[in-house]
């Protein structure tokens, strides 16, 4: 029986990296420092670096926090956004992008996403916007405050949009920047499966006020454990940010406000410090990967992700659409090949959100994408043979 090829394999990259993980992990255990040291600075500003400064803006921030589900709760609630207010996302991402909206307790109101490239459709936002924004200047004028706010609003910037790098191919931010321009909305990028994309060179988790990333051991850059990181280049956010990490704590156990527990921990910054330095190269291997599943399947009867020009995917992972995708998810798994669904359900439909979720008229792409989506193996480790193994089985299907 050949071995079973793995639709991820975070040992593997474990494997890869071990020794100088092993010395990171050891360095740490002796130290005797296990929260909030120098492993967590160290990979605060060694991660900032790697995202890099914003134009003339200054240097972006980077704060270690407990998950990417924490890091978008923090983020949502440095800007000051919570109950009463809208945040615009997407239904096809994981459920953590919604989960962090009602943690923070603010309504989430979903979009539509592009069917090309997977991710939020900024025609489908305007309109979302644009309703919310008539409805409350119209429909209850002198009751509840307007939770879209125009630049002329005294309680400006209370709503946000969410736009997620789904997949690792970033959102259409030149668009989605204009539109929270025009309504004065904050723009929270949810990073978590885009570590080291650009588009015109410039990376995600740059464009926006702020951003959340996730160091789930699956992600690009993941921890042997939960991680997370908020990033901005904005002084004020990541101040607020930090405060809001641990107690609200300005000075050791005076709460300077409300906070919550979640810092990122020193054995899982010292992991992260070694795989940083190998991301870069580990994200050109995803793409040449890809690039190969690209060649084999141009034939075959799926459809390959598409790439916006300007644009460097990272391919967190390799989705492919198929009419059947059920049946061949089955017959792949019959030759040996792990695929998985990212994600089976759109939020709106699972058990814990439906009926009670705004989606607008409807949201037609993403219950089609749902229904055909399938992940093919995607992993730095995975050989050049393996991915051929998989294309050929796809092909005999
Ligand atoms: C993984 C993920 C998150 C949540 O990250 P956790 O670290 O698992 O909390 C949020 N958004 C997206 C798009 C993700 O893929």
């Amino acid at each position: 029986m050949p071995q079973m090829i793995p639709q991820t394999d975070p040992r593997a990259n474990y494997l890869a990296h071990k020794a100088e993980i092993d010395a990171a992990i050891a360095s740490v255990l002796t130290g005797g420092r296990y929260i909030l040291g120098e492993q967590v600075a160290a990979f605060e500003r060694e991660f900032a670096a790697y995202l890099g400064a914003r134009g003339t803006e200054g240097a972006t921030h980077a704060i270690g926090v407990g998950s990417g589900t924490d890091a978008l709760h923090l983020a949502l609630r440095a800007c000051g956004v919570g109950p009463g207010d809208r945040v615009f996302t997407v239904s096809h991402t994981a459920v953590a992008t919604v989960a962090a909206i009602e943690l923070a307790g603010a309504t989430p109101v979903l979009v539509d996403i592009d069917p090309a490239t997977f991710t939020m459709d900024p025609h489908r936002l305007e309109e979302a916007v644009r309703t919310e924004d008539e409805g409350r200047k119209t429909g209850d004028a002198g009751s509840a405050a307007p939770t879209v706010k125009r630049q002329t609003s005294v309680f400006r910037r209370r709503s946000a949009i969410i736009p997620v790098h789904l997949y690792g191919h970033p959102a259409d931010m030149s668009a989605i920047l204009e539109i929270a321009r025009r309504y004065d909305l904050w723009v929270i990028e949810d990073c978590a499966q885009a570590h080291g994309a650009t588009i015109d060179r410039r990376k995600t988790g740059t464009f926006g006020d702020i951003a959340a990333f996730s160091f789930y051991p699956t992600k690009n850059l993941g921890a042997l454990g939960d991680g997370g990181a908020v990033v901005t280049s904005d002084p004020a956010l990541a101040e607020q940010t930090r405060l809001l990490r641990e107690y609200g704590w300005r000075e050791r156990y005076v709460s300077a406000l409300p906070g919550l527990n979640s810092r990122l921990d020193e054995l899982q910054a010292a992991i992260l410090r070694v795989k940083l330095r190998y991301l870069d190269a580990e994200n050109a291997r995803r793409r040449v990967l890809a690039a190969e599943y690209d060649r084999l399947l141009a034939d075959s009867s799926v459809r390959t992700p598409a790439t916006r020009p300007g644009v460097s995917h990272v391919f967190h992972q390799y989705v492919i659409r198929s009419a059947r995708r059920d049946a061949l998810q089955a017959y792949l798994r019959s030759q040996g090949i792990g695929t998985l669904i990212h994600y089976p359900a759109p939020v709106h439909a699972q058990p814990a959100y439906a009926e009670r979720l705004s989606i607008g008229e409807g949201l037609p792409h993403t219950e089609a994408a749902a229904r055909e989506i399938l992940s093919l193996p995607m992993f730095p480790e995975l050989s050049d043979e393996q991915a051929a193994e998989v294309a050929k089985a796809i092909n005999a299907f």
